[in-house]
């Protein structure tokens, strides 16, 4: 039997600790109680649909309830649900790891399972560094980073994160990580420089590199140019040294091709991939890293990696991964995306024209604009997507930054439709009388 909407509600309230959201927001902002959810709509107990203008937090990239998910998933689970990896090994497993080889940029050959993005940052900065520890280079410790970056909230992938509002309070917990000063007016190029320069006079220090490549998401859907990508890369070659993409959100086509990585035409040594990996259906993540890296684990006991996690190579996410990788595959998924974004990208730059509008960009199936001050604490992000519920889309800003990222694979009119929301929301709430 279904719990009445206001117990529920009332439950919620009483029990639920939601990720960061204040206590005020919590008791206070009304909230979507969704019953299904079917393609880009969130679906209420009544009836009532919703867009899900933000994937559903950036990994729904196959929209809701995808038929040959939902088998894939039923078909896994008749026959294996989860065992151990320890000593065992199993159909999905493998296949996705030689997959994912497969498709990964060029050299990323060996795959380490986990099941969240920041697990899979966690993962790639431990290889980093435990590399260098056994391979005679141990005075390689420090990591860097863009300013602003967003690798995930646990420790150690907030130490190599820079969101202040989001891991200030832990400073003291996090290792340091050396970071170029923030971009004036969007303009990158002094960043990407300074870490040029570092990696030419400090590279023998440095354990990686680590970024969001071309897009950081977090840090408010900024965007960079690839070719100061692929300047990074090639300093982080002539340092020696190696390059973390954390493709977490980028990957999977989210930018336009599969990995934004290949914007820049990048090979990084390691990779981190997990929200679109599973279609946004299974908490799955996995850590790419080349032969080279491998190698440098070869040997006895004292030199295996030492990490590992209960759900390694989960069969259930392993198999939906499988068959994301099948319907892209199939379905041209990136091809028939592309008259999608240009349509995004077109409706986003169109929003210049109402006052107070700032910044606004696209990027593949990824758009964002600004609205009053900058900043993650901004309100009037918050207010425009409390009209936009009204008006029947779930779009949750990053402070004053709004931004959609619908499913790769939304159909044309459901886009029109989220496009006309954000538009409205945004008019009601900038401009008077409107
Ligand atoms: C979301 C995100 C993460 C963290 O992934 P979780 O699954 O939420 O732990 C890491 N890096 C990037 C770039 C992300 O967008």
């Amino acid at each position: 039997m279904r719990l009445p909407d206001d117990e529920l509600l009332v439950l919620d309230r009483r029990h639920l600790w939601r990720p960061y959201t204040s206590s005020e927001d919590h008791e206070s902002r009304p909230l979507f109680i969704v019953d299904r959810a079917e393609g880009p709509w969130l679906i209420g107990p009544r009836g009532r649909r919703i867009l899900d203008a933000s994937g559903s937090w950036w990994c729904n990239n196959l929209g809701h309830g995808h038929p040959r998910l939902r088998q894939a998933l039923g078909r896994q689970a008749e026959r294996l649900m989860h065992c151990t990896f320890g000593g065992a090994t199993h159909e999905p497993g493998v296949r996705l790891a030689s997959e994912l080889a497969a498709v990964a940029p060029k050299g990323l050959e060996r795959v380490f399972f986990s099941d969240n993005g920041s697990t899979s940052v966690e993962v790639a900065l431990k290889i980093a560094f435990q590399y260098w520890q056994q391979n005679d280079r141990p005075e390689r410790d420090l990591f860097l980073t863009l300013p602003g970056g967003y690798h995930g909230d646990t420790l150690g992938a907030m130490s190599v994160g820079a969101v202040d509002e989001f891991s200030g309070v832990f400073r003291p917990l996090l290792f340091e990580a050396a970071r170029p000063a923030e971009p004036v007016e969007y303009d990158w190029e002094p960043v990407f420089d300074a870490l040029v320069t570092r990696l030419r006079e400090d590279g023998d220090r440095i354990a990686a590199v680590i970024v969001e490549p071309v897009v950081q998401g977090a840090a408010g859907m900024r965007m960079y140019s690839p070719t100061l990508l692929a300047e990074l890369c090639e300093a982080t070659t002539r340092a020696d040294t190696f390059l973390i993409a954390d493709e977490v959100f980028t990957g999977f086509g989210r930018t336009g091709p599969m990995w934004a990585s290949d914007h820049a035409r990048i090979a990084p040594d390691l990779l981190c991939t997990a929200k679109g990996l599973s279609g946004g259906v299974m908490p799955f993540a996995a850590t790419l890293a080349t032969d080279r890296i491998y190698e440098g684990f070869r040997g006895g006991k004292e030199r295996a990696l030492m990490h590992g996690h209960t759900f390694f190579a989960n069969p259930l996410g392993a198999a939906v991964a499988l068959e994301v990788l099948a319907i892209y595959r199939e379905d041209r998924i990136l091809e028939r995306a592309k008259p999608k974004a240009a349509r995004l990208a077109d409706a986003i730059r169109d929003m210049a024209s109402l006052p107070g509008v700032r910044h606004p960009r696209a990027l593949g199936m990824c758009a964002a604009f600004d609205v009053g001050q900058t900043g993650y604490m901004g309100k009037i992000g918050w207010e425009i997507s409390e009209v936009a519920l009204e008006l029947g889309a779930h779009l949750r800003p990053l402070g004053n930054t709004i931004y959609v990222v619908p499913p790769l694979n939304i159909g044309h009119d459901d886009l029109e439709q989220l496009l006309y929301v954000v538009r409205k929301a945004t008019e009601r709430v900038l401009v008077k009388d409107s």
